[in-house]
Order: structure tokens, then sequence, then C-alpha cells
């Protein structure tokens, strides 16, 4: 079975070592913080969002409505604390009122539940509230993403994922014969493919990038070697050989 190195240890880099390591690949996580959720994903708002703003039809909307559905039904299988209270999106004045109708008809379109209610039910959601109309999204919630992560690494573990923290990404470079190698510290990780889900933080910056076809590149076309170290991506594929 080829090794399939996993580059972060936030909500990206465990929902996919999850999905990898259920489908039976060999997967190595590594996360250079001693926990779970050390950055973004566990210093955000912990919302489950609805879907309700992306352009009908769009992969974002598609996939934030997929996965509200399925990070709702992975907290009830797992036992992680959510709860969909809902949303109110509030016009404040007469002159909102259009685009509330707008998000109207674009939570229709995209399948999101939620209809325009006037200030009286509004306040019933929401005591404190003061608006003129509402747009009250069913779906959205709120949930721990740092025990989703917990969660999302115990059945990881389960099916078989090595996990490891306090384990930094130094380098990533693609082997003479096939693979690709990633240096942890100093000392290298050989694999077939890595996927880099460290976010924004380009502390890890992949080098030696060969510009062929075997280096696919999820998020954008592959760039140079010296291009590569701006290293803007979040969610990066590379596989070389
Ligand atoms: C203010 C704010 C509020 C938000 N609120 C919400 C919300 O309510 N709901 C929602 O769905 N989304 C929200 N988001 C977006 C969401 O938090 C992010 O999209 C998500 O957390 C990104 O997850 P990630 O796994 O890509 O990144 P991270 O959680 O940052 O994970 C990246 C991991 O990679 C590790 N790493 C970095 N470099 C290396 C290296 N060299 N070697 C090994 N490991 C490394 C880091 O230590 C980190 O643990 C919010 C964003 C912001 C900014």
């Amino acid at each position: 079975m080829q090794r399939v190195v996993v580059i972060g240890g936030g909500i990206l880099g465990l929902a996919v070592a999850r999905e990898l390591s259920a489908r039976g690949a060999d997967v190595t996580l590594l996360e250079k913080e001693t926990r779970w959720a050390a950055h973004q994903t566990g210093h955000n708002s912990n919302v489950v969002h609805a879907g309700l703003y992306y352009k009908p039809g769009s992969y974002k909307a598609r996939m934030s409505v997929a996965g509200n559905r399925s990070i709702l039904a992975f907290a009830a299988e797992h036992g992680v604390p959510a709860e969909v209270c809902g949303k109110l999106v509030v016009a404040t004045d007469d002159a909102q009122r259009a685009q509330l109708r707008v998000l109207a008809d674009r939570a229709e379109a995209n399948g999101v539940p939620a209809r325009l209610i006037g200030p009286a039910e509004a306040r019933e959601y929401e005591p404190e509230v003061a608006c003129v109309e509402a747009l009250h999204v069913a779906s959205t919630g709120i949930i721990d993403f740092p025990a989703v992560c917990e969660a999302l690494a115990r059945v990881s573990a389960q099916a078989g994922a090595e996990l490891r923290t306090g384990a930094e990404v130094t380098g990533i470079r693609p082997r003479s014969g096939g693979g690709v190698e990633v240096a942890v510290r100093s000392r290298p990780v050989p694999t077939w493919c890595a996927a880099t889900c460290s976010s924004t933080a380009p502390d890890c910056t992949p080098t030696g990038c060969p510009r062929s076809p075997a280096c696919a590149r999820r998020r954008a076309s592959c760039r140079s070697a010296a291009s590569t170290t701006r290293c803007a991506r979040r969610s990066d594929i590379w596989c070389a050989g």
C-alpha cells in the first residue's frame, strides 16, 4: 500500500486523514503542535454554516450545504457537542429589505431552509433583536470544532492512520525514484503523495516542483520551484512519480 502524508492537524488535515484512512490508504498525519486544532480551527466562531451566501450551483454552495449535514451527522455519531440553533439575518431599515430578498432567493436556490419573518417573530428567536424584517435560517448551527478534531483523530487512528504531533514539516521535494520526500525537521519521510493542509501559514515550503504532469496540484496550476516558495496555497496534493 502506498503511503500518503497529510500535513496539518486542523479540521482540514484531520478530515482528509479520516477520509483516506477509511478508504484503506496508509496515512501518516504530521502536526507541528502538540495538540489538534491548535491554530485557526481552534480559534474560529464554531458556526456550522448553512450555505446561504454562495452562488447557486457553485462548488462552494454545494459543499457548504452538504458539509452542514455531514458535520452534524458526524457530531451526532461521535458525541461531539453541537446544536442546530438557526440564525437570523436582519434588515435594520427598509433599504436593506431588497438585499434580504436576494438572500432569501439564494437560500431557496441552494436548498437552504430559510424564510422571511417580521420583527415580532424575529424577537421570539432573539428578544434583543431590532429589525424591520429578518431571514430565519433554520439549518445554521454551532459546534465544538476542537472536539470534532479529537473525534476525527480517534476515528482515523482506529482506521489505522499514524497521527504524529510535534512533527513540524520543514520541506517537501520530489524524489528522483518517484514519490515525494517530506522532511520532518531534518529527517526525511518518503511518501507516494503529500497533502498539505497546513493552512495559510506558509511555514512548510515545498521546493523543487518539477513542473511536470506528475505533480498534481489541486488549487492552482503547477508553478516553478521559485514561485512555490510564496506558498500561498492552503491545501494541495503533491504526488511525484
Ligand atoms: C475569525 C474566523 C472565524 C471563523 N469562523 C468559522 C466558523 O464559525 N465556522 C467555520 O466553518 N469556519 C470558520 N472559519 C474558517 C475556519 O476556521 C477555517 O477555514 C479552518 O479552521 C481552516 O482549517 P485548516 O485545517 O485549513 O487550518 P488550521 O486549523 O490552521 O490547521 C492547520 C494546521 O497545520 C499545522 N501546520 C502548519 N505548518 C505546519 C508544518 N510545517 N508542519 C506540520 N504542521 C503544520 C498547524 O499547526 C495547524 O494545526 C473562521 C475563520 C476565521 C479567520
